[in-house]
């Protein structure tokens, strides 16, 4: 679909079927669209990287703290656009894992606090130690998940409101990749959540996480 819109608005421009006047507009949804295919073409990547079975796993301590400070730096934009608060709660916790993994993980998890919130709203991460776990939880005040939904989000291009995620964005791939990085960690991973209240998901790392 964004091809298709990108080849269509370039083909107007290119036979002088756009007014002077439509040709910012044109140019913003050949943007926007590439932007979106970007996205898509990343997400796939991704999920292949995660397919396949990968034998140079370099394991690195890892503060899932500091991890989710460094998100909520690169997410700042983006909450401050949706106008979203985004508050970080809890302390310095270590596991052994692969570093960009564990950074994906909780990136699409703030990503999708953010997308899927209120004007006003607000998203929390916590990163708490637990007696042999690491638990971080993004928990957001936006539109929720009916329970009907609540396992088909996982499912790859699964996308609840399918106008709302193309507006935002979305290409229904980000939670599939939270669940394979978490499966990637033997991590725990849950989701609690209201219409029209909010969502958390929790990831529950083992200590000694190892892929
Ligand atoms: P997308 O790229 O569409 O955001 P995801 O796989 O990340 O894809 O999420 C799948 C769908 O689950 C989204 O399209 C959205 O409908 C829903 N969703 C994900 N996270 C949230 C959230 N925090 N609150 C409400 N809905 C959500």
């Amino acid at each position: 679909t964004p091809l298709t819109s990108i080849s269509g608005y370039a083909e107007l421009i290119e036979h002088h079927m756009a007014s002077p006047e439509d040709v910012p507009r044109f140019a913003g949804e050949i943007h926007r669209n590439a932007t979106r295919l970007l996205n898509m073409i990343n997400d796939i990547i991704k999920l292949s990287e995660l397919d396949a079975t990968t034998q140079d796993v370099v394991l690195e301590t890892v503060d899932l703290y500091q991890a989710a400070e460094n998100c909520m730096d690169t997410l700042e934009m983006s909450a401050k656009k949706h106008d979203v608060t985004l508050k970080l709660e809890g302390e310095s916790c270590k596991i052994r894992t692969e570093k960009g993994m564990a950074d994906e993980v909780i990136y699409n998890l703030c990503d999708n606090a953010i997308k899927y919130n209120k004007d006003g709203g607000a998203v929390t991460v916590r990163v708490t130690e637990e007696e042999d776990q690491v638990v971080v939880s993004v928990e957001d005040t936006g539109i929720g998940i009916s329970e009907g939904q609540q396992d088909r989000v996982f499912e790859r291009f699964y996308r609840v409101d399918k106008s709302h995620s193309r507006r935002v964005g979305g290409t229904g791939l980000g939670l599939s990749i939270v669940k394979h990085g978490a499966q990637y960690h033997n991590a725990q991973l849950s989701l609690d959540s209201e219409p029209g209240a909010g969502t958390t998901i929790t990831l529950r790392f083992p200590k000694q996480s190892a892929a």
